[in-house]
Order: structure tokens, then sequence, then C-alpha cells
């Protein structure tokens, strides 16, 4: 045999043609992809560095603008997932030796502290450590729960410590103002209440927050996600000319700007309204089925995902794998600490409306009737 001879064949799978099943994506995401989007994904691909790409690009800067309620110039999306915009957040900020503050109300807040402990020491107190940067979840997806963000902003300038506030699971459903709430850095994703495909992220920094990650003495740890780069590839940084960084996933960026036109065209107070709107029809309909809601107070209930303890009696996989198989919609189980506890139920941009929650409650009706278990 020559040194050039293949061992390994091709696989049978990669000689049978790609099968998605259809699902209704009714947990905490990703959402179901209206066809307008996917249509925009869909369109022939250019250079990720054509003039006619940066213009895109411009465009979904002010529909992040728009979405995040601000004028920051340093907007952009991230290549990749909610995590890339987290990653490149705490990486850019905060220097070795610094301290963070994490509020832990979920597992956003677990995740962010393990991301913060890989470079710095975390920290419990604002006035005694000195943090620099302050994290906080506004939609916590593992709780369904929608923290309050009046007034954070102005307790950490006070302290002189910057607010970063995680936005994945509540931008365009409940709302968040970045200017007017003083939130330093902001991050979202595509593929919830936007209702684009998974791997973009919304991000905005304040020039407070530009201040700091551009007078750094270090540089931050990953090239990728280093906000030097990225503010020049996405025109930010006033420089005449882009240089290539990295190639930005161009099919993504189609649709992003789509999903972010399509709440432009609906007007983010609609957004809000209508989201809040439909999560009360389901949640008087949880409760009429006897279900309990696992946030009790209703203004701290997030209206994209809603969390109900688990039924007692009922084994919650069990319920879960019945809904899926006879309904073809996907609940999912809690997240972190919230494993064991609730379901989760998402209905978020063009998946929320009557009669997809109409369906929630129906199925749920009918896995509760199927799936009781005998007493042991
Ligand atoms: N933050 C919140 C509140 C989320 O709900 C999620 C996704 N479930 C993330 C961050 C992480 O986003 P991604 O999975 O896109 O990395």
């Amino acid at each position: 045999r020559g040194m050039s001879s293949v061992t390994i064949p091709p696989p049978a799978c990669m000689l049978r043609p790609l099968e998605v099943p259809f699902r209704y994506l009714f947990g905490p995401g990703p959402s179901n992809v209206p066809p307008r989007i996917l249509a925009a994904g869909g369109r022939p691909i250019i250079g990720h560095m054509h003039s006619e790409m940066f213009g895109i690009m411009n465009d979904i800067k002010k529909g992040i603008q728009y979405a995040f309620q601000t004028s920051n110039n340093m907007t952009l999306a991230m290549s990749g997932s909610g995590h890339t915009a987290m990653e490149c957040a705490v990486f850019n900020i905060v220097e070795p030796g610094e301290s963070v503050l994490v509020a832990i109300n979920g597992i956003w807040g677990e995740r962010v502290a393990e991301i913060a402990e890989r470079m710095v020491k975390q920290t419990p107190a604002l006035a005694k450590y000195k943090p620099v940067l302050f994290f906080l979840t506004h939609g916590e997806s593992s709780a369904g729960l929608v923290h309050p963000m009046d007034g954070v902003g102005d307790i950490c300038h006070k302290y002189n410590c910057l607010l970063l506030v995680d936005s994945v699971a509540s931008l365009g459903a409940a709302p968040l103002l970045m200017d007017q709430q003083n939130i330093d850095i902001l991050y979202t994703g595509s593929q919830k209440a936007l209702n684009a495909p998974p791997g973009t992220a919304p991000v905005s920094f304040s020039e407070r927050a530009c201040h700091k990650m551009f007078n750094r003495k270090t540089k931050p740890v990953s090239y990728l996600l280093d906000m030097t780069h990225l503010s020049n590839y996405w025109g930010n940084d006033g420089k005449p000319e882009r240089i290539y960084h990295h190639t930005g996933p161009v099919s993504g960026f189609f649709a992003l700007r789509e999903s972010l036109a399509i709440l432009a065209e609906m007007g983010l107070e609609n957004s809000w309204s209508h989201h809040t709107e439909i999560a009360e029809y389901l949640w008087k309909g949880l409760e009429d089925l006897g279900l309990k809601l696992f946030i009790k107070d209703k203004d701290l209930r997030l209206p994209s995902v809603t969390t109900i303890a688990i039924p007692e009696g009922y084994d919650w996989k069990e319920l879960l794998a019945y809904i899926m198989k006879h309904h073809r919609i996907e609940f999912t189980g809690g997240l972190g600490p919230s494993v064991g506890m609730v379901l989760r139920i998402g209905l978020m941009g063009y998946n929320c409306n009557k009669a997809n929650a109409a369906m929630v409650l129906a199925a749920l009706e009918d896995a509760l009737k199927q799936c009781r278990k005998s007493k042991a």
C-alpha cells in the first residue's frame, strides 16, 4: 500500500441524506426560526470583508443599538453563541489580579464565576474587594426569573465598578434599557426571542467599559475575543481600514440582521407587552391545570421562559419524553441548580402566541393524564 491510500472508508451515515425532524421548540431555546429569517440565512454567501458585508454589519449594529436601547458606538455581534459574548466581556474587561463580583440567581452567575475564576479571584462584596466588574443575569432562564435592573448600575458606578448584564433569555421579551439603566456591557443571543439560528451574539460596551478595556496593561487571554481586533472588524475603532481578524459567520449575520429587522418593525414595546400578555395567558392555564409556578411573584417571572414546579407523583423525564413523542413539543427540565425542581416552557418571539400557548396546555394536560405514577 502506498503512503497516500486511504484506510478509513466513507462512513455509511454520510452516504445517507440529512434528516431533521420537525419540532415545536417550546423550551428555553433555541426557538423555532420563522421562514423569513431562514430564507435570509439561505442567501448566497459573500466575502466576510466585502463592502456589502460591512454594510450589513453596520445595519446589524444599528439593529442591536435599537434592541438594547443604547447609543454606544462599541456595539457588534460576536461570532459565536451567548457564551462567546460572556467570555468576551470578562476577558476584555478584567486584568489578572482584579476582582469580579457575581450575583448567582441561577446557573448563569455560576457560569460567569467559573469563567472569571480561570483568570481572577472572585470576591463577595463591593466595598471590601473593589471588584472592577459586577455580573447580573437579567432573564435567568434556569430559574424563570427576571431580575429588576433599576438602580443597580448606579450602585456599581458609585464603587467604580462596571455592570455586566446577561439578556440572552430576556431580550425582546422583558423591558431592558441599556443606557437609561446604566448598564456597561450587555449581551444577548440570537436564538431566543430574536428567533435567529444559534451562533451569533449581540454585545455592546459603554464608554466607561471601553475606557477600561482599551487602557489595560496586559493583553486579554483570548486572541479571538480581543476587542481591539473585533472593534476594527466591526468598523468601530475609527481606523480607515478593516484588517482581517477571523472569518465571521456570514449566513448567521444575514439571519441576525433579519431578526433585528423584525424586532424593529414590531417595536420593542409591542414585543415586550406581547410576551407579557401571552405569558399571563399561559400562567393562568397552567394554574387551571393544578400546576404550581416556580416563581411565586408575578412581577419577577420571566415572560419568555416559564418554570413550573414538577408536579407531585410524576417523573419529570417521563413527562418530557411523552410530550416529545406524542406532541412533537420540546419542553426541558431544569438547568444547574434547578435540575429536578422544574419544567421549563419557553414561548419566544415567533413562537409566542395564543395558539402555541394553547398547544402547550393541551400537551401538558394530556401528559398529566397519561404519566401519573402509581404510588409505590
Ligand atoms: N445566558 C442565558 C440567560 C441563557 O439562557 C443562555 C442559553 N440558555 C446562555 C446565557 C448561554 O447562551 P449560549 O447557549 O447561546 O451560549
